[in-house]
């Protein structure tokens, strides 16, 4: 049987140019679901294909970004295609020091939250969550990329705790659906790999939002061409 890669995106920009170079057909939403995911499917060398979106906001027509939306998707997927491996594509935030505008990160470490802070025993390293990944050197045999820590919350901005604790964590890739998506595939005992592109600096003095908005085409790009040789590299 061939294997099944399900790929959880947040935002349709980042998701439509990878849509189209695979040439995925969107799915009928699934009759259960009450709020639509949509979702693209399709054969790529011999693997099966699909892509879930989070979805759009029925009050704010924005794309549902963040960890509530990730999570419902990605188990609601999870139930209805049984894959054998989760990847969350996506853009994210990094340190000048460590990454370029469109560098990929991926990582071999576990998964873990910036924002949610706890101070009680055993409590707080739950919160703070630990998600294993499925990283493999042949996935990414001859494709640039940076290994480290990937961070998740639910702001675009960085407030100074949410610094010290990506700082004190080893943070590499800040972004605000990984973490959900790692522990709803762990839930399920299914293998997961994030692949993040940089879409700005989180250390500069230029905004967040006019530097994520710059950089959103080129990010999803280069996202887009390395997640079909990872799709090509995995057997
Ligand atoms: N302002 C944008 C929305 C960006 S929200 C718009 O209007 O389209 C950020 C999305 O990109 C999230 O899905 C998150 O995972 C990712 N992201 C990119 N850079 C980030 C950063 N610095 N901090 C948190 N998330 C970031």
């Amino acid at each position: 049987m061939s294997k099944r890669i399900l790929i959880i995106m947040a935002m349709e920009a980042e998701a439509r140019p990878v849509i189209d170079k695979l040439g995925l057909k969107e799915i009928p939403a699934s009759p259960q679901l009450r709020s639509h995911f949509p979702r693209f499917q399709g054969e790529f060398e011999g693997k099966d294909i699909v892509i879930s979106l989070n979805g759009k906001s029925v009050e704010h027509g924005v794309d549902r970004i963040g960890t509530e939306f990730a999570a419902l998707n990605t188990q609601s997927a999870i139930l209805e295609f049984a894959p054998d491996l989760i990847i969350n594509a996506g853009t994210c935030g990094a340190f000048s020091a460590d990454a370029d505008i469109a560098d990929i990160i991926t990582s071999d470490q576990p998964v873990v939250y910036h924002d949610h802070r706890v101070p009680l025993e055993g409590f707080d390293r739950f919160a703070m969550g630990s998600y294993p990944t499925a990283y493999r050197p042949k996935y990414f045999q001859s494709i640039e990329h940076k290994l480290g820590v990937v961070t998740t919350g639910n702001s675009l901005d960085m407030p100074d705790v949410d610094k010290q604790w990506i700082i004190q964590n080893r943070g590499m890739a800040k972004e605000m659906e990984c973490a959900a998506v790692a522990s709803t595939a762990h839930l399920y005992g299914i293998d997961f790999l994030p692949i993040k592109s940089v879409t700005d600096h989180i250390d500069i003095e230029l905004d967040n939002v006019e530097q994520f908005l710059n950089n959103l085409s080129k990010a999803s790009h280069k996202l887009s061409d390395t997640l079909i040789r990872v799709l090509t590299n995995i057997d």
